[in-house]
């Protein structure tokens, strides 16, 4: 099993990394005690650290890694609009620092739209953005949950597909 930094577990939004290490150290630890309990110490026994990362913490993280790629692919110009014109709502910030699940409240909606008829070339990525970020998270609450060669070389593939567009955008 591998945790923490070594599993790349840092929250893009900002590179903060040991809250992920301590849990899933601890997740890695409670699966770990389990298996040794049961004798049986194999990849699938262990896989369930895996599933269970992957579907929660992780995918929180991956949304923010879409986030991250898509803001980081903004001229300075945009970025100053983004936020100026409250397209970026202040909860967007608390939310990426805790991490909380990328989500936006109904109270923000109005300043939004109002910031993107402001900045209307912003309208584009914000949408590429909402759409990528509904997908990873599907998929990652998608990850395999039994440990299979074939399925999870599958899941790595698509999880590529998703990300190599939004990597080439910066
Ligand atoms: C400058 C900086 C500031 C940061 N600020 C924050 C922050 O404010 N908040 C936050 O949450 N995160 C922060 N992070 C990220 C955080 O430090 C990491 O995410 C976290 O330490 C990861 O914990 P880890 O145990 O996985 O890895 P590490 O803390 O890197 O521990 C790995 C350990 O393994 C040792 N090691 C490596 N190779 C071997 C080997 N072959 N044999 C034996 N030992 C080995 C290393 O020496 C190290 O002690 C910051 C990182 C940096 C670089």
């Amino acid at each position: 099993m591998v945790i923490g930094e070594a599993a790349c577990q840092v929250i893009p939004a900002h590179g903060s990394g040991v809250a992920s290490a301590l849990y899933a150290g601890h997740l890695a630890a409670k699966v770990g005690a389990s298996a040794l309990k049961q004798g049986e110490t194999s990849t699938r026994a262990l896989w369930p650290y895996s599933h269970k990362y992957q579907s929660g913490r992780g995918a929180t993280l991956a949304c923010y890694d879409v986030n991250k790629l898509v803001v980081e692919s903004l001229t300075n110009d945009q970025l100053s609009r983004l936020m100026e014109y409250g397209v970026m709502a202040p909860e967007d910030t608390w939310n990426a620092a805790v991490p909380k699940p990328v989500s936006m409240s109904l109270r923000s909606l109005p300043g939004r739209v109002i910031g993107l008829i402001k900045a209307p070339d912003l309208l584009g990525p914000v949408v590429d953005m909402g759409m990528s970020i509904a997908t990873v998270k599907k998929h990652y609450k998608n990850y395999p949950r039994e440990y299979d060669c074939e399925v999870i070389k599958q899941w790595k593939e698509k999880a590529a597909q998703i990300f190599a567009p939004l990597s080439k955008m910066g």
